[in-house]
């Protein structure tokens, strides 16, 4: 594995990251903070390297990308750029993107929709597929578990929804944090609004980063807090079709 101050985990044969086989990359790096994240190692900055070179780096990367080449064609997967948040580290990204096109390798971007618009429309034209999360529409409930406003997340999605860009939008279902009915209403009525998106994949919270705050010295705000029952996500599909949304549960 060729991971690096960029990239902190390469994972291989992934499935639920966009369609068919994929690998992985997670970018290191988030200025959100969720208090779900399964992946808190990725929160911090990458640290200073003294000028590296940026082609090196992408060309590493590549060598590892192209490895599954094969899996990625028998199922119509590819690589998903995730993290962390692959905007932050735009100078990367673009020269995977622009790797992977020509070599007719899909990409697919898995985004927060926290990041500079310019960058990510730029990422628009170059990628495949944009996996973008939705979680909060309430501005206060956004800022107490993400860290962060939610203004900047709605603005970039109603610019890539004028640009007509592939989006898959997710919906983290997190007890006690995103699943409340009016929460789910008010990104209902945002998105029929505002976009064109009518399909979504409800992604139920899974306790499966938790080992890894108490090895980090962070708070684990989802101590204790159950994964949503079979119940509540069926109920929360129905929430959605009944609004004329395609749903699906997971990736
Ligand atoms: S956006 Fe993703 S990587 Fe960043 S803190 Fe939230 S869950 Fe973690």
């Amino acid at each position: 594995m060729l991971e690096n101050s960029y990239v902190f985990k390469i994972q291989r044969y992934s499935i639920h990251d966009g369609p068919g086989i994929r690998t992985t990359l997670f970018f290191q790096g988030c200025p959100l903070s969720c208090h779900w994240c399964h992946n808190p190692e990725s929160q911090a900055k990458p640290l200073k390297t003294n000028g590296e070179d940026m082609d090196r780096v992408a060309a590493g990367l590549m060598e590892e990308i192209e490895k599954d080449l094969i899996f990625y064609d028998d199922s119509g997967g590819g690589v998903t750029f995730s993290g962390g948040e692959p905007l932050c580290q735009p100078q990367l990204l673009f020269r995977l993107l622009d790797q992977c096109r020509e070599k007719e390798i899909h990409t697919c971007v898995d985004t927060s929709g926290y990041g500079d618009a310019k960058i990510l429309l730029k990422v628009a034209k170059k990628v495949d597929l944009i996996l973008y999360d939705i979680k909060l529409i309430d501005e206060k409930a956004h800022k107490q578990y993400t860290g962060k406003s939610v203004a900047r997340v709605l603005d970039n999605l109603k610019q890539l929804s004028n640009q007509t860009a592939a989006v898959r939008l997710r919906f983290p279902l997190i007890p006690e944090m995103t699943d409340k009915d009016e929460n789910i209403d008010r990104i209902i009525v945002f998105l029929k609004e505002d976009t064109i998106y009518r399909d979504i994949h409800i992604l139920p919270f899974h306790r499966a980063g938790e080992g890894k705050y108490q090895s980090l010295s962070m708070k684990n705000y989802m101590e204790g807090i159950q994964p949503p029952s079979k119940k509540k996500v069926l109920n929360v599909k129905e929430q959605f079709e009944s609004s004329g949304f395609s749903v699906t549960i997971g990736g």
